[in-house]
Order: structure tokens, then sequence, then C-alpha cells
């Protein structure tokens, strides 16, 4: 008799999750289509999150090209974004500074994820400037950055159990291309004579690019652009590029040219001439729609405008 009863509330407990309908007869997922909204704060995590969620996720992105993550504040078009979404993924480690309140605010009202939360601390960077505990910029190692992706696909895959096994294929399919990039990054590399293996930027960006790659970094500011570069900066920099012959310096897309062309300048005044081996990809990644707009893409092109101006 009792296990009857008990039987009975599942049955009843079923019809009310079948009826959980909104006004329109409609869920509120199958009001957007099926799909699940991630709001994301930079195009980096962006395009983990739309190569995993493949046609079940609805993702946005909040900082779009050019755009430095470092002095990022949410305007109201994004805080409505971030209140609309189901799921908020951000770096962390400091990278968006002026955002911390903010999500810890969302943090009660949604799972508002650090993708950075399962990269153990003994594969952090120090931050060198005392701007934050650890350097932010962890996408620039590609096996820390697979890491990222592993925790993107758990996470989606514990929010919407029902599409999981798509999520970890695609996660899976996402990996194995991150994998051939990190060769791909390191052939490449390796082609530089090693005295010309150093990476002069506008900021402290690369600092995980240098450690996986073996190449020496130099940023003319800091971890993050907020601390300025004073003149001691500038002169330290331009005696290094002199001492050092080196050749060529990196603009980055998402920081003003003004400071490492002063750089330049001063190298020019004691008789070095240095050139702007191109521009880099750093903070933000490239205008939506072009190769450089996607990870893969960006990664690759900071690898062989690096090579074709330093070997
Ligand atoms: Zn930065």
């Amino acid at each position: 008799m009792r296990m009857m009863k008990n039987a009975f509330l599942a049955g009843a407990a079923l019809l009310l999750i079948l009826s959980g309908c909104s006004n329109n007869g409609e869920t509120e997922a199958e009001a957007d289509g099926g799909k699940i909204k991630v709001t994301s704060t930079i195009g980096q995590i962006n395009d983990i999150v739309k190569n995993v969620g493949g046609e079940h996720v609805d993702s946005a992105g909040l900082m779009k090209s050019g755009v430095d993550p470092h002095l990022y504040k949410a305007s109201q078009g994004d805080i409505k974004k971030l209140e609309e979404a189901d799921l908020i993924f951000y770096n962390g480690l400091h990278l968006e500074g002026k955002m911390i309140e903010i999500f810890e605010k969302m943090e009660d009202e949604k799972p508002t994820i650090a993708v950075t939360k399962d990269i153990p601390e003994a594969e952090l960077l120090k931050s060198a400037d005392g701007y934050a505990e650890h350097d932010p910029h962890v996408w620039f190692d590609i096996e820390l950055w697979i890491k990222v992706t592993e925790t993107v696909t758990e996470e989606l895959s514990n929010y919407d159990k029902e599409n999981a096994g798509e999520y970890i294929a695609n996660g899976e399919a996402f990996i194995q291309k991150l994998e051939e990039l990190d060769q791909y990054a390191e052939e490449q590399i390796s082609t530089i004579p090693e005295q010309s293996r150093v990476l002069v930027t506008a900021h402290d960006a690369f600092g995980y690019f240098g450690e996986a790659y073996g190449i020496k970094v130099m940023g003319l500011q800091g971890i993050s652009t907020a601390s300025e570069s004073g003149s001691k900066d500038v002169s330290e920099l331009r005696d290094f590029l002199v001492d050092n012959k080196v050749k060529a310096v990196f603009v980055e897309s998402s920081v003003p040219k003004k400071a490492i062309e002063a750089v330049i300048e001063g190298a020019k005044e004691k008789g070095h001439e240095v050139e702007i081996g191109g521009e880099l990809f750093s903070d933000a990644m490239g205008e939506e729609g072009t190769e450089e707009g996607t990870y893969l893409g960006m990664v690759r092109h900071n690898v062989d405008t690096i090579v074709n101006a330093l070997k």
C-alpha cells in the first residue's frame, strides 16, 4: 500500500514537471528555441562556448575586438545581457578588474564561473608588478586553455545534462584543434634563431606564451594596462633594445600605440633602428567574422607575425 502511494506521488510530481510551462504553453528554454543563454566576458572564452555549446547554446561575448579587459566597465546593455543569461563565464585572476562586484552579485542568482578556477596554482605565473597575485593571461599557454575548455565543457554539461554527450564530443574536437595549434606554435617559434627570441610588446600579456615556447618576453606596461608606464620604463626598455640589438617590437590591438612608439623613437636617437613587427592580438581577439576573430586564428596570426619579424 505504501509503495503504491509513493508511485502515485512520483506520478503526480512528473505531471507537475511536465506541466511546468509558461503562459503560452512553452517552457522558457523552448521559447528561446531550446537554447541556453551564455554570456562571457572576453572573446577568447566566448569562442570556447561557441565551439563546445554548438547549436544548443546562444553565446554572447561582452568585449569586442580592440577592447581592453583590464579597464573595461560594464555598460547598462552588458548588465542586461548578464541578467538575461542562464550561465556566465569570466576569466578571473583579476583580469576583469572593474567587474568583480558585478560577478559577486550574479553569483547569487545563477552559475557565474571563473573559467580559470580549475588550473592548479603551481601552473599559474606570478604577477611581477603586484597588480594581482597571478598573471591572468592564461589563454597564451594552450595547455592551460585546454584545461579551461574542459572546465567550460563540464559546466555546460552539468547545467544541461540532456545535451552533455554533445558538449563532451564538441569539447574533445576543439581540444584536438588546440593540440594541433600548440604543436604548430612550437615548431614555428623554434625556427627563430635563439638570440632573436625576444618578444617586446606594449604590456605584459605574453608571459605564458614565453614560458610555453621558450621566448623571452618584455612589456612596457605591467601585467595590467591600469598601471601607467613611466619615463623610467621607457628608457629602460629603450636601452634593452639597443643593447640586445632587438630588430622588432610589437603593438597590441587593445593597447594604444603611443608608448611603444616612444621607445622606438628613443632607440633611434641612440642609433638603433627598431621596426614595428606587426600587430598582435593580446587581450582582445580580431573583428568578428574574420580569421583573427577566433581563438585559433588569433594565435596563428600572432605566431606568424612574431616569426616573420624576428626570423
Ligand atoms: Zn592584459
